[in-house]
C-alpha cells in the first residue's frame, strides 16, 4: 500500500508554476495524523515518548509541526541538537543516542538537558572525565546474539552500536556508585520493519532485562526507550504496522511484566523517523528526455542527490505519472537521474503508462531519507523541500541550493 497523494495533476502544476521541478512535497495533514495514531496507541501507558529520529527529516519546519503534537527529538550530531534546541525541543524532550561521540557533542547535550543515552561501557569514564555524569543517564543495548535483526540494520552481533549484556550490568553498576540517580535502557535493533512482532518482541526483551537489571544491580530503570524502526510500506502489496494493535500488545507486555513491579510506573519512549514522515513527502520530478536504446529510458530532471535510497539500497519507490493514474501500465521504462553513475535510477523496468516529456512524475514515498540524503556529486544540487499546509496552501520551508551555494566553502578567483 503506497500512499495516496494529497493533490490532482491540475494542483501540483500549480504548485509547479511557482517552484521548479525538482522539489521534495510535504504533507503537514499526513505527518500529524501519523503522529497522533502513534501517540494515541500508547496513551495507556503511565508516560509515552515520541523522539522523532530527526535524521530521517531534519528540517525545523517539520519538527515544529511534530513538537506541536507532543513529540520530542532524537539526536545524533551537534547539528541536530542545534535544530531541535532552535524549535523549542529541549530538555528531557531530547534523547541523545549518538555512538562515537566527540566530548563537545556530550557537551551540548548535558547543555541543553537532554537524555544522554550511552553507545558503550567506555563512555562512562570518558563522559565522566570531559562532561561529567549527569542525575539521568540511559544505555544502548545491543543483544548480539540474543536477537535477529534484519536487512537494513543487520545483525546485533555485526552492528556497531551498543553495549553487550554483561557489560549493561556492570555499566549500571558503575554509575550508581557515582552518583547517577535516574536510569534509561534503549535498543534499536530493527529498522523499515512492517512486521509489528519484531517490536513486541523488543519489548519483551528490554521489559525482562530491566527487571534483571532491578534484581542484580538495584537500579530501578524509569525510561525503556523501545528504539524506532516502524517500516514504511514502500511497495503497492505491503501493509503498514497497525500502530493501535501494536500498542495494545505493548500494553499486555507490560501487564503481565512491569505492572505489578516496582518498576511501575515506567515511561515508554519510542525513537521512530521514517515511520513519521516518509509516506508523508514525495520528490517531485518532471520527465526531461525519452531515450530507446537497448531499453526505455525516461530521463527526469531529479537524479540520485535529491533520493539515494534507490541506487544505495536498490529500494522500491512508487511513481505516478499524474493525470495518467487511470491509463493503462503498458510501457516499461528505466526511470533514469542525470549522474554519471549507471545506479542513478528511480525504478528498473517498471511498468508505468506511456510518457510524454513534460509530464510530472511523482516519487512516492520519499518523506524520510530523501532530502536528508542529499549529496553534491558530480555538482548535483539539492533541491527545494515545500510544505503542502493543512489549508491547501504551499510554503517554501528550505530553498533550493545555487552554484554559489555549491562554491562557497572554495576560495577560489571566479568562482564565488
Ligand atoms: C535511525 C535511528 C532511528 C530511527 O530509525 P527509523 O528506522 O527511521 O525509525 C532511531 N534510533 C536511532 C539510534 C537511529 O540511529
Amino acid at each position: 500500500m503506497t500512499s495516496t497523494l494529497p493533490f490532482t495533476r491540475e494542483q501540483l502544476e500549480a504548485i509547479a508554476a511557482e517552484h521548479p521541478t525538482p522539489f521534495h512535497l510535504y504533507n503537514e495533514a499526513g505527518i500529524r495524523a501519523t503522529a497522533r495514531e502513534l501517540t494515541s496507541a500508547f496513551s495507556w501507558a503511565p508516560e509515552f515518548r515520541e523522539y522523532f529520529a530527526m535524521k530521517a527529516t531534519p528540517n525545523p519546519y517539520i519538527l515544529n509541526i511534530l513538537r506541536e503534537e507532543g513529540c520530542g527529538a532524537d539526536c545524533s550530531s551537534m547539528a541536530e541538537l542545534a535544530l531541535a534546541e532552535a524549535v523549542g525541543i529541549t530538555g528531557e524532550q531530547i534523547m541523545f543516542t549518538s555512538n562515537n561521540t566527540p566530548h563537545e557533542e556530550f557537551q551540548r547535550a548535558r547543555e541543553l538537558g537532554a537524555v544522554i543515552n550511552l553507545d558503550d561501557i567506555t563512555h562512562i569514564d570518558y563522559l565522566d572525565e570531559h562532561v561529567g555524569l549527569p542525575d539521568l543517564l540511559s544505555f544502548r543495548y545491543n543483544p548480539g546474539p540474543r536477537r535477529t535483526g534484519n536487512a537494513i540494520i543487520g545483525n546485533p552481533e555485526e552492528a556497531k552500536y551498543g553495549f553487550t549484556h554483561e557489560q549493561l550490568l556492570e555499566g549500571y553498576r558503575i554509575i550508581r556508585e557515582r552518583g547517577v540517580k535516574r536510569f534509561g535502557l534503549h535498543t534499536m535493533v530493527v529498522s523499515n520493519e512492517l512486521d509489528a512482532s519484531a517490536f513486541i518482541e523488543t519489548a519483551r526483551m528490554l521489559f525482562a532485562l530491566a527487571l534483571e537489571i532491578h534484581e542484580s544491580c538495584g537500579v530501578r530503570i524509569e525510561l525503556i526507550n523501545l528504539g524506532g524502526g516502524i517500516g514504511v510500506p514502500y511497495r503497492p502489496d505491503q501493509t503498514p504496522v497497525n500502530l493501535a494493535a501494536l500498542g495494545e500488545q505493548v500494553r499486555d507486555l507490560y501487564e503481565e511484566q512491569i505492572a505489578s513491579t516496582p518498576l511501575h510506573p515506567l515511561c515508554i519512549a519510542m525513537e521512530n523517523g521514517r515511520m513519521m514522515t516518509g509516506p508523508h513527502g514525495v520528490l517531485v520530478t518532471r520527465a526531461r528526455h525519452r531515450k530507446d536504446t537497448y531499453r526505455h529510458y525516461i530521463g527526469v530532471d531529479a537524479c540520485m542527490a535529491n533520493l539515494m535510497r534507490p541506487g544505495m539500497y536498490d529500494a522500491y519507490h512508487h511513481i505516478s505519472v499524474m493525470g495518467k493514474e487511470d491509463s493503462p501500465h503498458d510501457h516499461v521504462y528505466d526511470v533514469v537521474g542525470s549522474l554519471c553513475e549507471n545506479n542513478d535510477k528511480f525504478a528498473i523496468e517498471r511498468d508505468l503508462p506511456a510518457i510524454e516529456t513534460g509530464d510530472l512524475l511523482v516519487i512516492h514515498d520519499a518523506g524520510a531519507h530523501g532530502h536528508a540524503m542529499g549529496f553534491n556529486y558530480n555538482g548535483k544540487l539539492r533541491s527545494a523541500e515545500l510544505l503542502l499546509r493543512q489549508d491547501g496552501s504551499v510554503r517554501e520551508i528550505r530553498r533550493a541550493e545555487t552554484e554559489a551555494d555549491y562554491f562557497t566553502t572554495l576560495d577560489y578567483p571566479g568562482l564565488t
